[in-house]
């Protein structure tokens, strides 16, 4: 019989996900598939993980964590600013390696905002000095 995979688990799981890494089952050892489930006005993205072998699933949502409203320090923020204008995009959360977020502006190349989908963190970058 399957035991289910404890909120440890799940949340080591889920936090692989978000560092776009390929997790496997702590109970049979085969890939773990991981789906973001976009939600238009979260700033947080729940995660959807299934194991095909052993059939388990489970929703990770880090709703909690987002509405504790964390904020990346003045000195993380302009890091990840730098970092995006040089390489654009694969910026990952200082806090928690999960890749950010981007939200390009059409009309203003330097401006930009970046969020966390797994800690909520966000940031202008016309609010960065
Ligand atoms: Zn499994
Ligand atoms: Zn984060």
């Amino acid at each position: 019989m399957e035991t289910l995979w404890t909120q440890e688990e799940i949340k080591g799981l889920a936090r692989a996900v978000y560092q776009y890494r390929q997790p496997r089952c702590p109970r049979c050892g085969n890939r773990i598939r991981g789906e973001f489930i976009r939600l238009g006005q979260r700033r947080t993205v729940p995660i959807d993980l299934h194991c095909d072998h052993c059939r388990l699933s489970a929703e990770y949502d880090p709703l909690e964590i987002e509405e504790q409203n964390f904020e990346w320090t003045e000195s993380q923020k302009r890091l990840l600013v730098n970092q995006y204008r040089r390489q654009g995009q694969n910026v990952t959360c200082p806090e928690d390696g999960a890749y950010l977020v981007d939200m390009p502006s059409r009309e203003q190349k330097d401006y930009f905002k970046l969020h966390c989908p797994h800690c909520g963190r966000r940031l202008v970058s016309s609010e960065v000095a």
